[in-house]
């Protein structure tokens, strides 16, 4: 048996959550293609919403098993649950932990689908308060603190602008006060960002992202403290159903064996199309948190390792060239979704809904750029062609 606790990150990636396959002697974990598992002679005191013992899928599965494993040692957590997607680990987090009379502090820069939770759906239907801040600003947090001030989100780089937040200081704020700090680093992945190191109570992936990296397959995960993700487990994931699958939770465990070496070509690759992009004079803006131009560069540099490969820009373009741009690139993909081994771009015009939030620069719309794994002179020839047909270059 390894000893989790004595071996490096890259070689926890390879080992942690394999074994040998008692039937087999396979060295690999099989699929376990089952909704149920056979039940234990004396099953007459089973609790069914029990989640610790392999009896039905959606109370745990085998390979998600072996993924929690996994990803609570890369997160230096003490548990994990792992769910169907990011979202289903977000709502996970609401729900266990938000209830009638509490009130929320949330990164007015976040993932879409927690806007919508935190500014409509939870506040509409169970009187859940929401204040939306610039948690990059440690000031506006303070203001926004009430007495029954429950839990602090975070995502830090954020979707899509790359903001970054302070997650040690604000972990000073948040104890304070007793309440919990959730810190979504999608962006970074645990290779380049450890929250729970710095402070926070919970760590949230989508690991449809970065973590598996294949583009091939959804999931989420929140690692913490084991008395918080049993809660998550008991309440989310067994009543509300968002159980990943086996074949999906083997997918991720497959492609996270390699995050290591991805992440850091995408954070060199990104660094150097992030410079390209800066240095040319029909580039409007460009965010990108490994930039000196970056306005939390050093809080970047504090907490991440690297920069990771997201990176959102602009041009000095009017929407119908920003769409010839994106339809002129051959190599780069225009799709949602990021942290995929292939370049993906998407356009949003000035008419997004939360762009009002966003910095100044943003507002006439930006593009969102995940860098892939292709190399950086493939990449920046693409742009530049598709520059030049639009008349730019
Ligand atoms: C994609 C994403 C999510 C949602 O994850 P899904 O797997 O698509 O549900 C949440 N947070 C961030 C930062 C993301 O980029």
């Amino acid at each position: 048996m390894i000893d989790d606790n004595n071996i490096d990150f890259i070689t926890k990636c390879i080992h942690v959550g394999n074994g040998i396959d008692k039937e087999t002697g396979a060295i690999r974990r099989p699929i376990t293609m089952a909704n149920c598992y056979r039940l234990p002679e004396d099953a007459s005191s089973i609790n069914w919403s029990d989640a610790d013992q392999l009896l039905y899928t959606r109370n745990t599965s085998a390979n998600q098993v072996y993924l929690q494993e996994k990803l609570a040692s890369l997160e230096g957590g003490e548990d994990c649950v792992v769910l169907a997607s990011g979202v289903s680990a977000l709502a996970g987090v609401f729900f266990s932990f938000l209830n009638k009379e509490s009130h929320v502090i949330c990164s007015n820069v976040s993932y879409i689908a927690v806007y919508r939770l935190l500014n409509e759906y939870l506040p509409d239907k169970y009187g859940i308060q929401t204040s939306f801040v610039d948690t990059s600003n440690l000031e506006e947090i303070k203001k926004a603190i009430r007495p029954n001030t429950k839990l602090i989100h975070i995502e830090t780089p954020g979707n899509p602008t790359t903001k970054i937040s302070d997650i040690e200081e604000i972990s000073k704020i948040v104890k304070s006060i007793g309440a919990l700090l959730s810190v979504d680093s999608t962006f970074a992945s645990p290779f380049l960002q450890r929250p729970l190191q710095l402070g926070a109570d919970l760590v949230i992936h989508s690991l449809t992202k970065y973590i598996n990296g294949h583009g091939d397959a959804m999931g989420g995960a929140v690692i913490g403290k084991k008395e918080l993700i049993d809660k998550i487990k008991r309440e989310a994931m067994v009543n509300l159903g968002g159980t990943i699958s086996p074949f999906n939770a083997w997918l991720i465990m497959r492609g996270v064996v390699t995050l290591p070496l991805r992440m850091k070509q995408h954070s060199d690759t990104a660094l150097e199309v992030a410079e390209f992009l800066e240095s040319n004079p029909v580039v409007k803006f460009v965010a990108y948190p490994g930039l000196e131009s970056h306005p939390q560069h050093n809080i970047a540099k504090k907490q991440m390792n690297m920069y990771s490969g997201i990176i959102a820009f602009a041009l000095k373009a009017d929407v119908d060239t920003h769409n010839k741009f994106i339809n002129s690139l051959k190599l780069i993909t225009q799709a949602v979704s990021l942290g995929h081994d292939e370049s993906l771009i998407v356009y949003t015009g000035p008419n997004d809904e939360r762009i009002n939030f966003y910095p100044e620069q943003f507002r006439e719309g930006y593009i969102r750029f995940s860098i892939g794994l292709e190399s950086a002179s493939d990449i920046i020839a693409d742009l530049k062609q598709a520059l030049k047909k639009c008349g730019l270059q």
